[in-house]
């Protein structure tokens, strides 16, 4: 792995850098790259978005959140730099580098990375990719001890990211490390009550009506172990959620007693996203993975495109059965 004393000598040698990450991009990958965002402005560089993805509602609370608006898909001309955060493989990136034939920073913590930088800074240790963009900008010379508008600014992004990749810090990814960042933004008079509530208690009421609706069509199936949740794309659109957050609605699945996976597949326009979650040892990313997808063992994504839902779930369904000699 590379270092990110490395990094540093780049990003202070480029004038125009492109931030992107993982598309349909989630709180880590939102928060890692804002986090950075507002760093880099702060050292006076010309740095900007890169995305075909628009931000879901309840992560536009954090600084800068509102240039996360698909303007800007490709890197604008002159760009020294292009730094991708929290995304593992080149086909999920949420931006069109095909003319792009500068320098590619790769940050990330998926163990699937498959190292497309000129720089890889991949450590599968660390619970969000916030914490390493929290590390890199310490190295830029941000101290997280000054209590200054610009390190509450980034804390936000920072703790966003670790709140919402390591559930609320309950998952086994979480480290020392992990709460020791917590800590020192706390410390330096970070509102995590606040930001808890802009996650969590901002939800549309039409969102409700759809875990309802979600839930009450919940199976099991595999022995009772493991849990299948469906949205239907027609639901999103009866009740206007296209831009809303659903991948919370997986966890109500992984917590019924004897479940070992919850799965969640939405219908989007070319196919089914699927989310898979583990409670135990079942590594769903060996799943995730036979199907094109990836991630972490205990949190895996895919899509499957071309499919319909029924077909998306068979498949998923069939290999899990292999994966759990059942
Ligand atoms: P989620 O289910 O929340 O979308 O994703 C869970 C984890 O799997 C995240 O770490 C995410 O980055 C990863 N992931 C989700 N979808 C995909 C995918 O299509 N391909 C790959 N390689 N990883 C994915
Ligand atoms: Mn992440």
């Amino acid at each position: 792995m590379s270092s990110l004393k490395e990094i540093k000598k780049e990003i202070l040698s480029a004038k125009r850098i492109g931030l992107s990450f993982h598309s349909s991009p989630d709180g880590d990958a939102i928060g890692s790259t804002l986090a950075l965002l507002n760093a880099l402005r702060y050292l006076k560089k010309d740095a900007y978005i890169i995305t075909r993805d628009v931000i879901s509602d309840n992560l536009s609370f954090l600084p800068l959140a509102n240039e996360v608006d698909k303007s800007i898909t490709e890197p604008r001309d002159n760009t020294d730099l292009v730094i991708i955060l929290d995304c593992g493989n080149v086909e999920r990136i949420s931006a069109d580098l095909r003319n792009y034939n500068g320098k590619i920073i790769n940050i990330d913590h998926h163990i699937s990375n498959e190292n497309y930088g000129f720089i890889n800074y991949v450590d599968i240790t660390a619970a969000a990719t916030c914490e390493l963009s929290y590390l890199l900008i310490k190295e830029l010379g941000i101290d997280f001890e000054s209590k200054t508008d610009i390190e509450i600014a980034i804390g936000k992004a920072v703790y966003t990211g670790i709140v919402t990749d390591t559930g609320s810090f309950r998952h086994s990814n979480v480290t020392s490390r992990t709460h020791d960042i917590v800590s020192n933004l706390i410390a330096i008079g970070l509102d995590n009550s606040k930001i808890h509530s802009n996650l969590f208690d901002n939800k549309p009421f039409e969102k409700v009506k759809l875990m309802g609706n979600v839930l009450s069509n919940i199976e099991l199936a595999l022995d009772n172990k493991v849990a299948v949740l469906q949205i239907p794309k027609g639901l999103l659109e009866e009740l206007n959620l296209q831009n809303a957050d659903t991948s919370d609605i997986i966890s109500v699945g992984l917590g019924i007693k004897g479940v070992e996976v919850s799965m969640l597949l939405k219908e989007v326009e070319d196919g089914v996203k699927g989310s898979l979650r583990s409670k135990n040892n079942v590594d769903v990313r060996k799943i995730a993975e036979i199907y094109g997808g990836g991630g972490h063992i205990k949190a895996a994504g895919v899509m499957q495109r071309g499919v319909d839902i029924r077909t998306a779930r068979n498949n998923l369904l069939d290999s899990l059965k292999k994966e759990m000699n059942l």
